[in-house]
């Protein structure tokens, strides 16, 4: 079972591409399907779902701005998605992090126009061969054409289609490269990969990422929205600020219930041995699973 939600975790977020060099589609529970939806959340602003980071599309009298574009594989159905409901130019992408299915079609929207935009170590990953400890892989670099051309170090202000639209960098959260992007007309935030609704959280500690930050994040985001913002998650669906706090509150229940642990003097065996994460289980097995939860919790608090 572990190995299947592992298996599941490493396919969904940065291999789908590759889902059939891992064996059979009956073997895996990943779903394999290229259907893309559209949601309208008003002012312009969509939300397009389906496998892969969920994308925001803004579409208006400036052209498109784009946040995130899944995989490549799909960049052909995405563009003609957008060409669906605006003919415009396609100026920006803003991707969230570095993770391949968040950037996989950047170099088709390149093709198609945009300029790719995100924070400084979103270029350096990409850039990057390295290992992923939690999920047992080599991380690969991704092709130079994929990489974003305009990079920030902190925040960044996009004036476009009538939105004044934050993007703000999240120290070591998902990865250490995170940007959450909130249309501050709209009132609406994409909040990338430091969010996941329903399901418990993928957090990239070997990409510089940690529970910590991520609880940072949404504690951040929380700060920056009112109580009936629309917020767009990296992967699930649309969610409440009442939802989001939700989450922020279960990731300091789950670090406390490691740190304790850990503070009592046990062992990653030990811990893991214990299932202080049991209450969660029915929010497993989506992309990470009870075991995996507490891995990344035990290495965010250890450094290991
Ligand atoms: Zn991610």
């Amino acid at each position: 079972m572990k190995y299947f939600a592992l298996v599941a975790a490493v396919a969904q977020l940065n291999l789908a591409v590759s889902a059939q060099a891992h064996g059979s589609h009956q073997d895996m529970d990943v779903e394999v399907k290229n259907d893309i939806t559209s949601e309208a959340l008003g002012s312009g602003i969509y939300l397009f779902k389906g496998l892969g980071g969920n994308i925001g599309v803004s579409v208006g009298e400036d052209g498109v701005f784009v946040i995130d574009d899944k995989f490549a594989r799909f960049a052909e159905e995405i563009i003609t998605d957008i060409r669906a409901l605006d003919n415009g130019p396609i100026r920006y992408v803003v991707n969230t992090h570095y993770h391949g299915d968040h950037t996989g079609g950047n170099a088709e929207m390149k093709a198609a126009g945009a300029t790719i935009v995100a924070h400084d170590n979103v270029r350096k990953r990409m850039g990057m061969t390295f290992e992923n400890r939690i999920l047992g892989r080599t991380q690969q670099a991704s092709p130079e054409e994929q990489w974003p051309v305009v990079t920030f170090s902190e925040n960044m202000t996009f004036h476009f289609n009538g939105q004044v639209v934050h993007v703000s960098h999240m120290p070591n959260a998902h990865t250490d490269g995170d940007a959450v992007i909130y249309f501050e007309q709209a009132n609406i935030l994409h909040m990338g990969d430091n969010y996941f609704n329903g399901m418990l959280p993928y957090v990239d500690v070997d990409g510089g990422g940690s529970l910590q930050g991520m609880i940072e994040a949404q504690s951040r985001a929380i700060d920056m929205i009112g109580e009936d913002t629309q917020i767009i998650p990296g992967h699930g669906p649309m969610a409440t600020t009442a939802d989001l706090v939700k989450s922020r509150d279960m990731l300091v229940d789950i670090q406390s219930r490691v740190k304790s642990r850990m503070d009592a003097g046990q062992s990653l065996d030990t811990i893991l041995h214990d299932n202080p994460l049991v209450e969660y289980a029915d929010l497993a097995g989506g992309f990470i699973d009870l075991d995996s939860m507490v891995r990344i919790t035990y290495r965010s608090l250890s450094g290991k």
